[in-house]
């Protein structure tokens, strides 16, 4: 029994800089109390570890008083959210991804060029919910096939999505709304991002050469469940998990080749805790990936 830690796994640059953000906030304003809007990432050990430093995390924005800090997440706000803070008597410190605020410069910019808004992603996720919120009366969300007559009668169309979804089905979306929709355009660069796409490639490659894979992640982690989506997809066995705890002997029973990766909010001790676990404790060979 073998396994595998593939590369590139992990942290990205969005989420090693909002926690950077925080703990200099955190080491920097010791008499305020820090507010976080959402999740600062879709980690459960990582929110947690905040809340014992005393953070607290909301979701309301009317519960944050006047002379506290309030942190924005990796994945951004609304307009409205964004301006109700900032026309308050507080500290605001702005922690989203360059990579979101780019697909929300692009709905500001096509929708004043007259482009109808197709976005690509699930609306429910605190990214979305800042992106469309930019411009929702020219904004249709498309999540799947079915969604895209939804769309229909407008002149002319600029197409973007969510940065953390499956770049495997996102193009395929694309290519069937090219085809039902007349002057469909996409932007110059990619908008899935590249730390989501290089861990997905990194799981496809590794699909035929083991049986299952293990994705340490969130279960709200929307690039964690694509990549246990994506493993699923190529046959693979494949489990999402917060921590080695979660990995059960049953589960593992029959597994002989194994691929570990984590999501792109899941800190590495956690996957070096469930290399240690699969080494000491069910007899596993770690190999270099
Ligand atoms: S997954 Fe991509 S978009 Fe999200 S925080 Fe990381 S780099 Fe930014």
């Amino acid at each position: 029994m073998k396994f595998i830690l593939i590369e590139p796994r992990g942290f990205c640059f969005g989420v090693k800089n909002a926690l950077e953000i925080a703990d200099t906030a955190l080491a920097e304003y010791t008499d305020r109390q820090i507010y976080i809007y959402n999740e600062i990432v879709h980690n459960k050990t990582i929110v947690n570890r905040l809340k014992a430093r005393g953070v607290i995390f909301t979701q309301n924005h009317l519960e944050v008083p006047d002379g506290a800090v309030v942190i924005f997440s990796a994945h951004g706000v609304s307009p409205k959210i964004r301006s109700f803070f900032m026309n308050k008597n507080l500290m605001v410190v702005d922690a989203t991804c360059h990579l979101v605020e780019k697909v929300h410069a692009e709905v500001q910019k096509y929708t004043n060029k007259g482009y109808h808004i197709i976005y690509i992603g699930n609306p429910s996720h605190d990214e979305a919910i800042g992106v469309v919120a930019e411009a929702p009366d020219q904004i249709t969300v498309v999540q799947t096939e079915a969604d895209i007559d939804k769309a229909a009668g407008y002149e002319k169309y600029m197409v973007l999505n969510q940065t953390t979804l499956n770049m495997f089905d996102t193009e395929e979306l694309r290519n069937i709304i090219a085809s039902r929709l007349n002057n469909v355009e996409f932007p110059k660069t990619e908008d899935i991002c590249f730390a989501t796409s290089a861990r997905q490639q990194a799981v496809k490659e590794y699909a035929d050469k083991c049986d299952a894979f293990i994705v340490i992640g969130s279960a709200n982690s929307s690039n964690s469940k694509k990549l246990k989506e994506i493993s699923e997809s190529l046959g693979a066995k494949s489990v999402l998990v917060d921590e080695a705890s979660e990995v059960t002997k049953e589960w593992l029973k029959g597994v002989s080749c194994l691929c570990v990766t984590a999501g792109a909010s899941a800190p590495e001790y956690l996957v070096q805790d469930l290399a240690k676990m699969l080494r000491e404790e069910y007899g596993f060979e770690q190999i270099d990936g």
